[in-house]
């Protein structure tokens, strides 16, 4: 099984900041909302597990890393797959992505799958995730990634019955 998991969706339109707070600069001090566990993945290799009950609507967490522009994230993500390494990169506009191969925040494992419980949402060139239902203890964390770097060559393993297949 290929362990090269790059995302590079469709940036989703950014979300403007609400007037009353300034834009935030930099990285928050702690974007994890709720505690997320790492462990091996029915669906790919090692995935995201709620550590709590989590409901629905709300904030989970963010995956930060280095910001890097899209020439570079393309690089990146040829390099790695050649090379058969993991990466975690995540479009955050049409010019900018974010590279969250280094970073240690559990989302970052979050593996893809056609029925997700959590929402990718891109606020202020951050990524952070949503629950899009009540989630329970121990369930794995997984959101849809939209089309990838891989171009339809990835075997979808999400077991929905409305899988479509492959990524
Ligand atoms: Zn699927």
């Amino acid at each position: 099984m290929p362990s090269l998991r790059p995302l590079i969706p469709p940036a989703p339109p950014e979300v403007p900041a609400p007037a009353a707070s300034p834009a935030p600069r930099g990285v928050p001090a702690d974007p994890q909302k709720y505690p997320v566990n790492v462990g091996p993945s029915a669906i790919d290799g090692q995935g995201a597990f709620a550590g709590a009950a989590i409901p629905a609507r709300a904030k989970i967490g963010e995956i930060r890393g280095e910001f890097v522009d899209m020439a570079e994230a393309r690089a990146r993500a040829r390099r790695a797959e050649r090379d058969t390494g993991r990466i975690f990169m995540v479009a955050v506009s049409e010019r900018r992505a974010v590279d969250a191969t280094a970073s240690t925040d559990p989302l970052r494992y979050a593996n893809h799958a056609c029925e997700p419980n959590m929402v990718l949402k891109v606020q202020q060139g951050r990524v952070a995730f949503y629950a899009l239902r009540d989630i329970a203890p121990g369930e794995e964390l997984t959101a849809r990634y939209g089309a990838t770097h891989h171009g339809g060559r990835l075997v979808c393993r999400c077991g929905s019955p409305r899988c479509i297949g492959r990524l």
